[in-house]
């Protein structure tokens, strides 16, 4: 997981997987949470995925009989109801809403209907024992979390799941983080690092799930690394590893693994390794 869209998280989750796959004596799952972005299924061209579509009960306000009491909002866990006094109207947030359809019992006159929306896809394909799941959103609408909590049924219990998540901090994010055992937050050098991982780092200690870094695509921030450390040391957050920017050769001084050898396993071996002794 990341706060930004492309530090190289999907290309990582992958390669974790791979080099997994090639150790591990049981099966192993990867999960594609970023349903907006499904670019995992692209990195796998040999593996033949079949759809199901994901269907949901949404929720919909009648503004013809709502009264703007906000009685229903107490129905939902998900604080995805608002009342906005100024229109009046009730308000059903999309990065929330998990269509669970408990508001609907908050209304004594019928104020909140059903409408069922395809919400999205849930591609599977199989690598022998392994398997890959990707969650892709539907388009037409912003109603996903439904699609990422059938995601996260579709974990198989009993075997580990390596999880791509979408950047930042959204519902779906939240929604995902439910069941995880432990986080990787792949960031990238910049100056505002911490303060973009922020929220990130609230939510994992808030469900209380270790995490560690991983840093992508140095460049030789000496200043970041250092930063880094420092954070590390003081608040006790393994980095897993640091990965050069391809174009970046000077690595002798931190001795980082190399993103143009992101082929080579031992960069997965490190990382592995490192998230396993933190881990257990
Ligand atoms: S939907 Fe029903 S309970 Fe909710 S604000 Fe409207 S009238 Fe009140
Ligand atoms: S369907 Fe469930 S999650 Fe969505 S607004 Fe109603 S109670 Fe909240």
């Amino acid at each position: 997981m990341s706060y930004e869209s492309s530090t190289g998280r999907t290309m990582l989750a992958k390669g974790l997987f791979d080099f997994v796959v090639s150790i591990s004596a049981e099966p192993v799952q990867l999960v594609g949470y970023d349903v907006e972005k499904p670019d995992l299924i692209g990195e796998f061209e040999q593996v033949k995925f079949n759809a199901d579509e994901i269907f949901a009960d949404f929720p919909k306000i009648d503004n013809l009989k709502c009264k703007f009491c906000g009685a229903c909002i107490s129905y939902c866990d998900c604080g995805a109801l608002q009342l906005d006094r100024n229109i009046p109207s009730m308000v059903i947030s999309p990065e929330k809403c998990e269509a669970c359809g408990e508001c609907i019992n908050g209304c004594s006159i019928h104020g909140i209907g059903r409408k069922e929306k395809l919400t999205g896809y849930i591609l599977h394909g199989r690598k022998g024992m392994h398997s890959i799941t990707v969650g892709k959103a539907d388009e037409s609408h912003e109603f996903q979390v439904p699609l990422v909590c059938a995601l996260n049924q579709r974990i198989n219990t009993g075997s580990l799941a390596i999880c791509d998540l979408s950047p930042g901090i959204s519902g779906y994010v939240l929604t995902a983080l439910r069941d995880a055992t432990l986080a990787i937050l792949v960031i990238n050098p910049s100056r505002g690092w911490l303060r973009n991982i922020q929220f990130l780092l609230g939510a994992l200690k808030e469900r209380s799930i270790p995490f560690g870094l991983v840093i992508n695509k140095y460049k030789g921030e000496a200043s970041f690394l250092e930063e880094v450390e420092r954070f590390s040391k003081i608040k006790k957050v393994p980095v897993f590893g640091v990965i050069s920017h391809r174009d970046f050769k000077d690595n002798e001084k931190y001795m980082p693994l190399n993103e143009a050898d992101l082929e080579n396993e031992s960069i997965f071996a490190t990382i592995w390794e490192k998230v396993v002794s933190s881990w257990l």
